[in-house]
C-alpha cells in the first residue's frame, strides 16, 4: 500500500529552458524508519544546474534540484533509532536503496549501489513518483541515509559538505593525498575550494589550476601552496610531469590531456567534474608514464559521516554566499560565469513567506 503524501512548497523547473519558480511537491508521510526533516539550508551544486537544464539527458520534469541539505528533524518513525525531533541533520545525494539486497550498502559503499535512489532524478520507491530535492521546505528520508551534524559546524557553511565535501574528501583519501604527495586541484568552484582545504589538511603540497587569475589570492588563502593559470605556458611547464594526483573539478569542456602531462609517472587524474560532453583523451597521454585517468562519485554514508566529523574537528566549512530561494536563477547564471565565492547556499526560511 502506498503511504499517504502531503504537499510542501518547493522551487521547480518545468522544462530545460525554463527558470525555476515556486511550486508544490508531494512528500510521503514518514514510514517506520523515516525521518521528516524541515530543511534549513541547501547548497547549490553545479550538478543542480546540469540536471535542471537536462545536460545529462535523464531529467524528468517538473524537476526540483538540491542535494546539499541541512535541516532539523520534525518527526521520526517508530523504528527510527538514530534521530529524534530537534536533531540537526544532513542529507546528501542519496536517500534510499534496497539495503537488504545490496552488497555495497552492507559495506558502507552506498555510492556504488545498483539500487540507489538519488535525492533528485530517481524514483521514490514508496510513492512511485520522481524524487524531488532540497529546494523545498521539507524532505522525508530513510534514516540510514541521514547524517548527524556534529556540534561546532555552522549549519549553512556545512550544507555544501554533503555533496561538494564528500566528493572531494573521498578521492583524496582513496588516492592517499598526504605528506610527500603533490596534489593539483583544477577549478576553484564549490568542489575545488573544498578539495583545496582537504588536501591541505591532509598534509599534501597543493597546487590550484584556475582559469580565473582573479582567484589567485583566494586560492592561497584557502590553503594552496602554489597557483597555476593554465593559459600561461611558463606556469604549466614549471610543473609538467610532477604531480602524484590531480583532482579535476571542472564543470565544462576542457583539455584533460594538458592535465595528464602534469602527472609524474604512475600519477592519476581523477575526474569528479561531470561536464555534459565527452572529454577526448590522447592514448599516449596515459601510455607514456603509465598514468591513470580515473573518476569518483560522492562517497558512502560512513565516509560522509567521517568527513563531517573531520570538518568539525578541523574547523572546515565551505566559503558561502547565502541567497534567498528567489535568487536561484541569478545564482545559476553566476555559477556559469565561474563567479561563485565559493558556494551559494539557499536560506530556506525565504521559501516560507514566498
Ligand atoms: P562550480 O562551483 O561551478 O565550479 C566549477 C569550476 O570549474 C569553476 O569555478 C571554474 O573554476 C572551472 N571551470 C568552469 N568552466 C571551465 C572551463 N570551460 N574550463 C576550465 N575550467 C572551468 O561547480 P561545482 O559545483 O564545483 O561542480 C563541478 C563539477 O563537479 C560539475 O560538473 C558537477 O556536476 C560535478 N559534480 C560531480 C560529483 C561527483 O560525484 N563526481 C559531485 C558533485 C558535483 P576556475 O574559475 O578556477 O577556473
Ligand atoms: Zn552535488
Amino acid at each position: 500500500m502506498k503511504p499517504r503524501a502531503h504537499s510542501v512548497k518547493a522551487y521547480a523547473t518545468p522544462a530545460a529552458d525554463a527558470p525555476l519558480a515556486p511550486s508544490t511537491i508531494p512528500r510521503r508521510e514518514p514510514g517506520e524508519r523515516d525521518v521528516q526533516i524541515e530543511i534549513l539550508y541547501c547548497g547549490v551544486c553545479h550538478s543542480d544546474l546540469h540536471f535542471a537544464r537536462n545536460e545529462w539527458h535523464f531529467t524528468q520534469y517538473p524537476a526540483v534540484p538540491g542535494h546539499e541539505i541541512v535541516g532539523r528533524v520534525l518527526r521520526a518513525g517508530p523504528r527510527a533509532t538514530k534521530f529524534k525531533p530537534g536533531d540537526l541533520v544532513g542529507v546528501g545525494c542519496l536517500v534510499d536503496a534496497d539495503l537488504a539486497s545490496c552488497p555495497y550498502c552492507k559495506r558502507g559503499l552506498e555510492q556504488f549501489s545498483p539500487t540507489m535512489v538519488m535525492t533528485y532524478g530517481s524514483m521514490d520507491r514508496h510513492l512511485g513518483l520522481p524524487t524531488y530535492g532540497g529546494y523545498s521546505e521539507q524532505i522525508v528520508v530513510d534514516e540510514h541515509f541521514v547524517l548527524r551534524m556534529p556540534p561546532g559546524l555552522d549549519p549553512a557553511a556545512a550544507a555544501p559538505l554533503l555533496c561538494a565535501g564528500i566528493t572531494t574528501y573521498s578521492p583524496l583519501r582513496h588516492w592517499r593525498a598526504g605528506p610527500g604527495k603533490k596534489v593539483g586541484v583544477v577549478g576553484l568552484g564549490g568542489l575545488g575550494h573544498l578539495g583545496v582545504k582537504f588536501a591541505r589538511a591532509f598534509g599534501a603540497h597543493v597546487v590550484v589550476f584556475t582559469t580565473s587569475p582573479g582567484k589567485r589570492e583566494d586560492a592561497l588563502r584557502l590553503g594552496a601552496h602554489e597557483v597555476v593559470v593554465p593559459k600561461n605556458p611558463d606556469e604549466m611547464a614549471k610543473h609538467a610531469g610532477s604531480f602524484d594526483l590531480i583532482l579535476d573539478c571542472v564543470s565544462a569542456d576542457h583539455d584533460v590531456n594538458a592535465l595528464l602531462e602534469q602527472l609524474a609517472p604512475d600519477g592519476t587524474v581523477v575526474l569528479v567534474g561531470a561536464p555534459e560532453n565527452p572529454l577526448p583523451v590522447a592514448a599516449f597521454g596515459v601510455i607514456m608514464g603509465r598514468k591513470s585517468l580515473a573518476g569518483s562519485p560522492i562517497g558512502g554514508l560512513p565516509e560522509t559521516q567521517e568527513m563531517l566529523d573531520f570538518c568539525a574537528a578541523h574547523g572546515i566549512g565551505a566559503d558561502i554566499e547565502l541567497i534567498r530561494m528567489d535568487q536561484i536563477n541569478e545564482a545559476y547564471e553566476r555559477m556559469l560565469k565561474s563567479d561563485v565565492k565559493y558556494r551559494f547556499v539557499i536560506d530556506l526560511a525565504s521559501l516560507k513567506g514566498a
